[in-house]
């Protein structure tokens, strides 16, 4: 676990539940609940209580997802988190997307169900990192994905989605360096759409996505001729898809790389003009939940179905539950970090429509 994702305590008071004398710790996360119709209607009724709104990232279980009051990709959420009435907002999703919800909304409470729900990518470069690698290039601008601490985003220029990556690089003058970071392969998909050779990139990398080869992607596409491809470009099949759709062993009109939201609008496209096709999805397996929710009929397959995040799967019923009760894990960013971290945030929105990140 990253010593940066320690639970503050929390700052609200704590609410009466029978159903919370079942939540157990163990095997390093809260079980013991059954997300059953008790459990559903005691989350209902807490979060009222609190005046709450449950936000579920695309990765969630789908038990989450169902009983979230808003399901999406992280930076959508937290548009909804900061437009919210409501005085707190519980995030399903990992730390950093939670702290980006407070760096957007810094008047209200977020609250993660289990703070110890990192991220690799996130983890791939820390801020002392950053800074050093600002050091050796004085004269680079930093473009950061979203999927970075607080910290991170706090030295950062630019941030971006994996939908914007290529616009925002392609705002910024084409004799300026770049530092792109973390993710080495939306860095490598920047680069070539860009056609620029002045984009440093760090190898970072999720392992989910990595761990979707190429090798599998082909084998997958050829098994499956007539489907189609969605393809999220932090995958490490993203350049492969692209090399075999150019050398012809996928037609390219298979092939479409896709952010999560993204991925969503097509379904619905496919639901109306295609409604039995199959589609490979090569990104975690928790958006095949959304995606089958949004065109029933339509074949939605995993490349590869053991590509799920044990990060987002900390966030169970039974941790679910426990946040409502005791009002944890609070998330807090300090407001120096906050200003700079929203002003990066910020000079993203004004570039262009951010579209949808991981
Ligand atoms: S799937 Fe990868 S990038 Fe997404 S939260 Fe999990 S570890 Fe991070």
């Amino acid at each position: 676990m990253n010593t940066s994702l320690a639970a503050n305590a929390s700052s609200l008071p704590r609410l009466e539940s029978d159903l919370y004398a079942s939540v157990v710790d163990k095997d390093g996360r809260y079980g013991g609940v059954i997300a059953d119709e008790r459990w559903a209607q005691e989350i209902k009724r807490l979060a009222r209580e609190r005046n709450a709104v449950i936000l579920a990232h695309n990765y969630q279980l789908p038990e989450i997802q169902d009983i979230a009051d808003y399901t999406g990709d992280s930076l959508g959420l937290s548009r909804i988190a900061a437009e919210t009435d409501a005085d707190v907002i519980v995030f399903c999703g990992v730390h950093f997307m939670a702290e980006t919800a407070k760096i957007l909304s810094p008047e209200k409470t977020v609250l993660i169900p289990d703070a110890r729900a990192g991220c690799s990518l996130a983890d791939s470069i820390t801020a002392d990192e950053l800074a050093e690698w600002k050091a050796e290039n004085p004269d680079a601008l930093v473009v950061s994905y979203v999927n970075t601490t607080a910290d991170v985003k706090a030295l950062t220029d630019i941030c971006c989605t994996s939908s914007n990556a290529v616009d925002v690089v392609k705002s910024i003058p084409e004799d300026q360096e770049i530092l792109f970071n973390p993710d080495q392969f939306l860095g490598a998909h920047v680069r070539r759409e860009t056609g620029r050779d002045n984009i440093k990139v760090w190898a970072g990398e999720c392992h989910v996505h990595a761990n979707i080869n190429g090798e599998e992607l082909a084998h997958r596409a050829e098994e499956n001729a007539d489907s189609q491809l969605f393809i999220h470009p932090e995958c490490g099949c993203a350049n492969s898809a692209i090399y075999l759709a150019g050398e012809g062993t996928i037609e390219p009109e298979r092939v479409q790389m896709l952010s999560t939201g993204e991925m969503l609008t097509e379904a619905q496209k496919l639901k109306e003009n295609k409604p039995n096709g199959k589609v490979l999805v090569a990104t975690e397996v928790g958006m095949l939940h959304q995606l089958r929710k949004a065109a029933p009929d339509v074949d939605f397959e995993p490349v590869n179905d053991r590509a799920s995040c044990s990060y987002m799967k900390l966030i169970t019923p039974a941790a679910l539950l426990r946040c409502l009760v005791e009002g944890t894990d609070e998330v807090d960013v300090a407001p120096e970090v906050a200003d700079k971290a929203r002003a990066s945030v910020e000079r993203m929105i004004a570039i262009g429509n951010p579209g949808g990140g991981e």
